[in-house]
């Protein structure tokens, strides 16, 4: 009797060990303020075309406005794929945004706010990086999203800074489309090689190294 009872709280402990692991691995959580101890920060979400970056911007931010947090969301004007005032991520899950020509414009428009979401981050002078310094230092939650790496695979705009300053850092990835394992460069399938094209499925395509490194290598050879 006794013995069953110890198999059954080992055996709980571990399920308690088990989910631990899980849930601190898999899941983003909020900090939290505590008390009159407010603090800012910045959380950066990175990855490649297709890898969710926009979803999960959309879902943070949106949880903030569940928390009664006053948010504000920008992107570069740029970025007018969709639509003019929308952060519009692939599968149409919108939320409202304002384009701004330059980083700074952000310092200006970002007041009484609790939360600061930035789309498309790559596409911002390299002052954004101050900007999001400037906005963490006055107790605002920033949450930048963005693209790591050009279609070349080199690291984007102000992005690798952002990296640097941020107290979390995120990466999602796509689904590689020839052999479905994890997908971390943006192939672009176009000839036009000017580094803001921006697009859909039709001119990017998310590969894993292997797969992203064999299509170089293919384009090399039909080129010569
Ligand atoms: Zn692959």
């Amino acid at each position: 009797m006794l013995f069953s009872y110890s198999i059954h709280l080992l055996f709980l402990y571990q399920l308690f060990l088990f989910l631990e692991n899980f849930i601190g691995k898999n899941m983003f959580l909020e900090r939290t303020r505590k008390g009159e101890h407010k603090t800012g920060w910045i959380e950066v979400i990175a990855g490649s075309m297709f890898s969710g970056k926009t979803e999960e911007l959309i879902r943070r931010l949106r949880r903030a406005e569940f928390a009664k947090q006053k948010v504000e969301i920008f992107k570069p004007s740029i970025d007018v794929r969709y639509s003019e005032e929308d952060v519009v991520s692939h599968n149409a899950n919108a939320i409202r945004s304002t384009p701004v020509s330059s980083s700074s414009n952000i310092l200006l428009l970002a007041t009484d706010v609790d939360v600061v979401g930035i789309d498309e981050a790559q596409f911002f002078d390299n002052g954004i990086v101050d900007v999001c310094t400037t906005l963490a230092n006055n107790g605002i939650r920033v949450i930048v999203a963005g693209l790591d790496m050009d279609f070349l695979g080199r690291p984007f705009g102000p992005m690798p800074a952002l990296f640097a300053i941020a107290e979390e850092v995120t990466k999602v990835h796509a689904i590689c489309t020839h052999c479905g394992e994890l997908a971390q460069y943006s192939y672009r399938k176009s000839q036009n090689k000017g580094v803001v094209l921006l697009g859909e499925k039709d001119i990017y395509e998310p590969l894993c190294r292997k797969c992203y490194n064999e299509a170089i290598e293919n384009d090399k050879n039909n080129q010569e």
